[in-house]
């Protein structure tokens, strides 16, 4: 028996591990500290009433000989898939029922994709970025290049014409740095991709957080986008799924390669391995996409909005850099007076009591800066803004 070599190739993930470790140590030092996190990525807005009661009522109905449901079809039921057809056409994308494929989190299904791309592609990654991009890339062996998203590009890095690549992540809006591509700057990747013959990942967990209406949520608001990129979306941070793992990939009829059509790859490969996400589950995110649900949503995520206008306010008092929050629930931010990611994690778990996630621990573009999100307790986010404010005082 051979193991997969790269495995070993992996890095070591310290970055939550090292900040647990880090307020453990700081806690049992100062018993009495009120430490307030704006680290997690988790939500912590329960799931709205409109699916609650989607989930009751499919609960009821599978207790029932004449409403149980067993297997479903393994691309998700079609009263889910028509529900985000009508989510996309309303923004003038018009998508067929056979190009929405209902998953259990775009975490699995960013990963699953590349089942469908030989090991031998060149993979562009932005840096700093989500790591599940780059470790599900290192497993298969792939050859990773990044791409520096920074302060003088306003951490949205735009193709360049020398490198060669053929799978590209984009993320928009993006974890960890928030920042939003316009319609230029996706149009600028989608003319590369078609150049290039590559494929666009493109991850669009967070495009609910969008508020300005220039904006892009949707890649495929770019037209040929529909030859070139795949699209990952999710309930998780929409409507509060992160528990309850629903999401949904929109793998376009046209886009194709070597003669072979990707969405019918994707459609075989699902079917094998995969074996569809809970009926209750998928009615409860049905749920989210009517008025009422969408009512909802709105009201959770319009907490965090105010929680990040009032992130944002702090730090542009303070004279800091960044970049986010506007139209994303992350705010990323330059560590002031030079410190290290680190450094500055340190300064304000000691001296504010507050916990962020260091920039470095994303690429090494990140080092410098720092992440905080806006998916906290509202008082507890204004409490730990006041703590930075007086502390730069
Ligand atoms: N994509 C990005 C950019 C994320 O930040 C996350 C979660 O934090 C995910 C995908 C995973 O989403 P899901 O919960 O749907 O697997």
């Amino acid at each position: 028996m051979k193991l997969n070599p790269h495995y070993r190739e992996l890095e070591e993930s310290y970055l939550f591990t090292t900040i647990a470790r880090r307020v453990a140590e700081y806690t049992k030092a100062h018993p009495q500290a009120n430490i307030i996190r704006l680290g997690i990525g988790d939500v912590t807005q329960p799931l709205c009433p409109a699916v609650v009661e989607a989930m009751e009522r499919a609960t009821l109905e599978m207790s029932q000989a004449q409403g149980f449901h067993g297997y479903g079809p393994e691309q998700g039921y079609g009263f889910l898939r028509e529900a985000i057809q009508g989510y996309y056409a309303a923004r003038g994308v018009k998508l067929a029922m056979e190009e929405i494929f209902i998953s259990d989190g775009a975490k699995s299904d960013l990963g699953n994709m590349l089942d469908l791309f030989s090991a031998d592609n060149t993979v562009l990654v932005p840096d700093p970025v989500y790591p599940v991009y780059v470790d599900t890339n290192r497993m298969a062996g792939r050859r990773i290049l990044f791409a520096d998203a920074n302060q003088q590009n306003g951490f949205l890095p735009l193709p360049q014409p020398e490198v060669q690549a053929d799978i590209i992540y984009l993320c928009s809006p993006n974890n960890p740095t928030g920042a939003v591509y316009t319609r230029e700057g996706l149009e600028k990747w989608v003319e590369y991709a078609l150049r290039q013959h590559a494929v666009i990942l493109f991850d669009a967990a967070y495009e609910a957080f969008i508020v300005d209406d220039s904006l892009p949520h949707s890649i495929f608001e770019v037209p040929g986008a529909e030859k070139c990129a795949i699209e990952f979306c999710s309930f998780s941070k929409t409507a509060g799924f992160t528990g309850t793992r629903c999401g949904y990939t929109v793998v376009p009829r046209a886009l194709e390669a070597e003669g072979m059509s990707i969405n019918a790859m994707w459609l075989r490969r699902q079917t094998t391995k995969f074996n569809g996400v809970p009926y209750v589950v998928q009615r409860g995110a049905e749920a989210v996409f009517t008025p009422q649900g969408q009512q909802q949503v709105q009201k959770a995520i319009g907490v965090y909005r105010q929680n990040a206008r009032v992130m944002a306010e702090a730090l542009s008092r303070m004279g800091i850099w960044f970049v986010g929050g506007e139209n994303s629930p992350y705010l990323w931010l330059k560590c002031p007076g030079g410190m290290s990611s680190w450094e500055c994690f340190d300064y304000l778990l000691s001296h504010a009591q507050v916990v962020g996630t260091p920039g470095s621990g994303f690429g090494k573009n990140g080092e410098g800066y720092f992440r905080l999100t806006a998916f906290g307790n509202p008082e507890q986010t204004r409490q730990a803004m006041q703590r930075l404010v007086d502390l730069g005082q």
